[in-house]
């Protein structure tokens, strides 16, 4: 129920660890074609492709404040164009056609939560931020096995809505903080076995201090 969950969760007396922000996408006016995958930067967010009909498609960072307005805010779209000419310099003649608001929900450690909630027979798979539609095969098959079985599934067992309280936050690519050299790709080879000789990406902790950067949400990635 994402922009939703908090609303429906309240419905039972539940308040969830979730505020609800925007996410914008920008579409340009349609151009020969140009572009044939999806250019994204993490340093800058910002992500790029070309639609079927010729259209540049735009996204980046969420609008950083909670409302279920669904009008995004205009200096997002001024962001995202700069943003995205600084990837692809051609993209500064275009126009832009439209854009438009989804609501997402935002967890406070930016992972998900799939579990039951304290309220029997209520089961929550929310929480997905701006990641819920690469996810949703697996996370699926994870919160079917817990709806059959009753227990969670061990990949979504650190995915719990307790981690909250009790401080076991996760971080967004998936390995639990202090959890060393764990690698994400390890935790879901069972679901995506991992291709001979691919360089995995290694990550760290979001907490804390990362070094040659003077502030920052969270850690880079390192080989
Ligand atoms: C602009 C934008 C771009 C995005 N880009 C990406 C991307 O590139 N890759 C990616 O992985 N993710 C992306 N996402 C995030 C992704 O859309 C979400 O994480 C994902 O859709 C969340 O899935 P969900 O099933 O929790 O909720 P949803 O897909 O939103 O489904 C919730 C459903 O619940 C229904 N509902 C709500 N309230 C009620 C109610 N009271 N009763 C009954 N039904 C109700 C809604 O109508 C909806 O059908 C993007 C989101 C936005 C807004």
């Amino acid at each position: 129920m994402a922009g939703n969950s908090g609303h429906v969760a309240g419905l039972a007396g539940l308040k969830l660890p979730i505020e609800s922000h925007l996410l914008q996408a920008f579409v340009s006016e349609p151009v020969k074609p140009m572009i044939d995958t999806v250019i994204m930067s993490q340093s800058i967010h910002c992500y790029i492709s070309q639609s079927d009909k010729g259209e540049i498609v735009l996204g980046g960072d969420p609008d950083m404040y909670p409302t279920y307005s669904q009008r995004g805010m205009a200096l997002r779209t001024e962001e995202v164009a700069g943003q995205a000419i600084a990837l692809v310099p051609a993209l500064s003649r275009l126009r832009m056609l439209r854009c438009w608001a989804g609501t997402t929900d935002m967890s406070f450690d930016g992972s998900p939560i799939i579990d039951e909630t304290p309220i029997e027979g209520l089961h929550l798979n929310g929480g997905w931020c701006y990641g819920g539609f690469k996810a949703t095969p697996g996370s699926g098959a994870l919160y079917a096995h817990h709806l059959a079985t009753g227990r969670a599934h061990e990949l979504a067992a650190p995915f719990n809505l307790a981690r909250f309280a009790n401080g076991s936050t996760i971080d967004e690519a998936g390995a639990p903080q202090g959890a060393g050299s764990l690698d994400a790709a390890d935790r879901l080879s069972p679901l995506r076995p991992p291709r001979p000789g691919r360089v995995r990406l290694r990550p760290r902790p979001r907490c804390g201090p990362v070094p040659g950067r003077q502030s920052g949400r969270g850690g880079e990635p390192a080989l």
